[in-house]
């Protein structure tokens, strides 16, 4: 049970205050938005109408150390269909950009930032790959994992990877 001390009243303006969450006031929780969802169809566990519900009702630490936010895939259906152009998707951006503030950033996540300092892309590409490729005509593909590096440095992006403080143990949920 969750005591109403433990709600954060101002969650709902740190929201609206954030790029992308300005129209959060403007949900009254007509569903429309999780009928459209097609991460809802894989798992019920994800509702854009809950999510938004929890927000507005100030369950801060529920909403930013929950995974269920990071399950959008960004696909806009929501967005291009809320009565109230509460503009969904990047709603769910600005909640994802104050959590990883808050230093709850998924393992998943931060394996594919150290996987991009690396490789300089999401999967490693090694000798057999570029012999297939080879074979098949196609052009060898060469990591560049220093440019991508300095990307990710200069945006600030590299402090999210496995080698930095590990989030607590609540942020798997
Ligand atoms: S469709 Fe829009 S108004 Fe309806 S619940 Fe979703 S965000 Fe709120
Ligand atoms: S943008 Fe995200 S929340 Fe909206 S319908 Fe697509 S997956 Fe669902």
């Amino acid at each position: 049970m969750i005591e109403s001390t433990q709600l954060d009243p101002n969650f709902k303006d740190e929201i609206a205050n954030e790029p992308g969450g300005e129209h959060i006031l403007s949900c009254f929780t007509c569903g429309t938005c999780t009928a459209s969802c097609p991460v809802r169809v894989v798992t019920d566990r994800y509702s854009p109408r809950k999510i938004i519900r929890m927000a507005l009702l100030g369950l801060k630490e529920e909403v930013l150390s929950s995974d269920f936010i990071w399950l959008c895939s960004a696909c806009y259906s929501c967005h291009e269909r809320c009565p109230q152009d509460v503009r969904i998707t990047e709603l769910i951006n600005a909640i994802k950009n104050i959590a990883v503030r808050e230093g709850h950033v998924p393992p998943a996540f931060r394996v594919q930032v150290d996987l991009l300092r690396d490789h300089g892309r999401l999967i490693e590409i090694g000798d057999y790959d570029n012999e297939r490729r080879a074979e098949l005509g196609l052009p060898a593909i060469h990591e560049q994992p220093a440019e991508v590096a300095e990307i990710l440095k200069v945006s600030g992006t590299i402090a999210l990877g496995a080698a930095a403080p590990a989030p607590a143990e609540d942020d798997a949920k």
